[in-house]
């Protein structure tokens, strides 16, 4: 593969350059403008990766893994602390845009765009605000010679008043030595190292209640908070399936409630506890039902990993290095291109292939076996990140919400140093564990 560079993916052949373009003629959806800060943004996330630890040839490197790690529950203590936790606010202000590795996780969360609109449904109402978050902003904060994050005054110290928290991520690390997790039985606070949910084999003993914390009793935690949520009546349905193909909420749906708490009967006066059942248990009652949609693989996406979103957010941000090193080795993110004609040029090849890559996906709901090129990626990519045009220009033009397709991805845990301070010992590594993610890295191409 000597020919790697991006400018140079026009002499792949691509199904889609031969496909009429009906959509070239719709008002652009992305603009060269938003396609270039995107790029600017992922050479930022290169950057503050590499600072992290990663490397090309070491991409699971222990540190960046609890790097990612920490952006998770920052990003939710950005979302809690500085956002707010209302669905009606206004627009995201300058001083609160997040730091960096905040910024690499939203952005991973947002090109999981059913799942992120779903969160937004009950989970994380704030995320409304964010169906237009400012990149093109955030883009001009970042240096274009150096990729690094040039924050505003004002924004961190908008951030520190509002987190007590450092509002660099290296500095968090350093002061912030583990992630504080409440136990699934007894809500007794208990830390667990920053590795540790890459890791499909871990044990951590409540120093109150007793119970062997692992990874499926997080997964079993999430899954009856939802229950508990149906019951109380805070939400009609299992997170994931939400939505209709409109990415709409889906109205009122008893039956489908109803059959989802008769799956998991309750004694009155007795809740269900993580030590009643595990992941498998709800994966086979869900199969079991007789409800397509509850049985979709959204479903199981959400509920088989332990972080509060839906998506797996490291496992996503890792799936996506290898497109995003193109660009970068490609040499798509550096000012020299951006600044340039080439890029306007190369920037047309590729959204004229995006707007292929949609009519394709318009003639048939079954776009899975329909892959965009690399460059079109970024474009599809791109308006994704503009999640309230996103959904509007789907709808209007494809007539259903084309959500970012997924694949499995093994992480290699044997990457893992044996950090994990629990019980389990240095030798419990446990095997790979399976990450749900979506086209875009090296999974898939024709
Ligand atoms: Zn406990």
């Amino acid at each position: 593969m000597s020919s790697n560079k991006l400018p140079l993916l026009n002499c792949n052949p691509s199904p889609q350059d031969k496909v009429a373009n009906k959509f070239s003629d719709a008002p652009p959806f992305v603009s060269h403008k938003a396609a270039k800060a995107h790029l600017r943004t992922i050479g930022a996330f290169l950057e503050i990766s590499r600072q992290a630890g990663y490397s090309t040839s070491d991409s699971q490197n222990p540190s960046f893994i609890a790097f990612l790690s920490r952006a998770v529950a920052r990003l939710e203590i950005w979302l809690e602390k500085v956002i707010g936790r209302t669905a009606d606010r206004g627009p995201i202000l300058a001083k609160e845009l997040p730091p960096l590795d905040v910024a690499m996780a939203l952005h991973s969360y947002m090109l999981s765009p059913r799942l992120f609109r779903d969160d937004a449904v009950g989970t994380y109402p704030q995320l409304k605000a964010l169906l237009e978050f400012p990149w093109e902003r955030l883009a001009d904060l970042v240096d274009p010679a150096t990729f690094r994050l040039n924050p505003t005054a004002e924004s961190i110290s908008h951030w520190t008043e509002r987190t007590e928290v450092a509002f660099d991520p290296f500095e968090y690390g350093r002061s912030v030595g583990s992630a504080q997790l409440r136990c699934p039985n007894c809500s007794g606070a208990c830390s667990i190292s920053w590795s540790i949910f890459t890791r499909s084999a871990f044990t951590e003993t409540c120093k109150q209640c007793g119970l062997s914390i692992n990874r499926d009793a997080l997964c079993v935690s999430k899954f009856l908070t939802t229950l508990r949520e149906i019951q109380q009546g805070v939400r009609t349905n299992l997170r994931g399936v939400q939505l209709d193909d409109h990415a709409e909420l889906v109205g009122t749906t008893q039956l489908v409630t109803r059959r989802i708490l008769d799956l998991f009967p309750h004694t009155p006066g007795r809740q269900l506890t993580v030590s009643d059942l595990t992941s498998s248990d709800i994966a086979t009652a869900l199969e079991e039902v007789d409800a397509p949609r509850l049985s979709s693989a959204n479903v199981s996406k959400v509920y088989s990993h332990p972080y509060t979103f839906s998506v797996d957010i490291p496992g996503l941000i890792l799936h996506f290095q290898p497109l995003h090193e193109l660009f970068w080795q490609s040499g798509w993110c550096s000012q020299a291109f951006l600044k340039g004609r080439s890029a306007d040029l190369a920037l047309d090849v590729a959204y004229s292939r995006y707007c292929s890559f949609l009519e394709i996906c318009a003639n048939d709901i079954n776009y899975e076996a329909t892959m965009p090129a690399k460059d079109a990626d970024l474009f599809w990519h791109s308006h994704q990140l503009m999640s309230a045009k996103y959904k509007s220009d789907m709808n209007h033009y494809l007539h259903y919400f084309l959500d970012h397709v997924e694949v499995e991805v093994e992480l290699d845990s044997d990457s893992d140093p044996g950090q994990n301070q629990g019980n389990s010992g240095g030798d419990s590594n446990g095997g790979p564990i399976i990450i749900m993610a979506c086209c875009g890295g090296n999974c898939k191409t024709y």
